[in-house]
């Protein structure tokens, strides 16, 4: 097969690879099966499909690393979702917590020139409307909002997790990337953004998947993997 025509499913695996390199995590079968919720014999499979069509390659001890050309497929696919995403809602006035199902659909069917006309549709638009860079290399460093002490300024930097469900949560309680605040109240349930005039409460558990620039700063950490992406069912609303 020709490296040129990945499948819609490889398409989806180098989105993930790419995903959780981005994070810091090492490529593993267990990882990529994590974060994607599907189980150990499919992973499996795509890894060797993958391999096979020159994507990746596999280390002696299992880990995953991109060939160029896997390396390139994947930053192009993962730039065409963040962009769609971002023209979805600038251009079509979509609420950002309805795009990343229809970035997951459209991702796949672009064509350069229609790329190249959306890129022109957003502006000086630098990042998804949850906070992830379109272009590479551009990716600031944040901490796990669950992590920051009570009484730090902090500034939302990124929705770590696009599940639907916990975009719908975060929108619904006030959160958006470039939101500035306060940590108020913390404990083991919940944990407050006081903002200029607005209040959140947000819970530990999405708190961990929401990075932040905060001050004073905790230690930057490797979030965990199936904190991450696209996790459907796991915050249960
Ligand atoms: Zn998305
Ligand atoms: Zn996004």
């Amino acid at each position: 097969m020709s490296h040129d025509q990945a499948t819609v499913a490889e398409e989806e695996y180098l989105q993930i690879i790419y995903w959780l390199q981005e994070a810091g995590l090492p490529i593993t079968g267990a990882n990529i099966a994590r974060a994607m919720q599907v189980s150990a014999p499919t992973v499996h499979e795509m890894i060797g499909r993958l391999e096979g069509d020159g994507y990746v390659t596999r280390a002696e001890d299992k880990i995953l690393s991109f060939t160029s050309s896997g390396r390139e497929h994947a930053s192009q696919i993962v730039r065409r979702h963040r962009l769609i995403e971002r023209f979805l809602t600038d251009v079509f006035d979509i609420p950002w917590d309805q795009v990343h199902e229809e970035a997951e659909r459209l991702e796949h069917w672009m064509s350069p020139v229609v790329e190249e006309r959306m890129l022109r549709a957003i502006g000086d638009a630098k990042t998804c409307p949850h906070g992830h860079p379109i272009f590479e290399g551009e990716r600031e460093q944040g901490v796990p909002l669950a992590d920051v002490e009570q009484g730090a300024t902090v500034r939302i930097l990124r929705f770590e997790n696009e599940a639907e469900d916990l975009l719908h949560y975060l929108k619904d309680i006030g959160l958006h990337p470039g939101l500035k605040g306060k940590l108020g109240h913390a404990d083991d349930e919940e944990i407050v953004i006081e903002a200029d005039d607005s209040t959140h409460s947000i819970t530990r558990s999405v708190a961990e998947t929401v990075s932040v620039v905060a001050n004073p700063s905790p230690p930057v950490r490797v979030a965990l993997p199936d904190q991450l992406v696209l996790g459907r069912e796991r915050y249960g609303r």
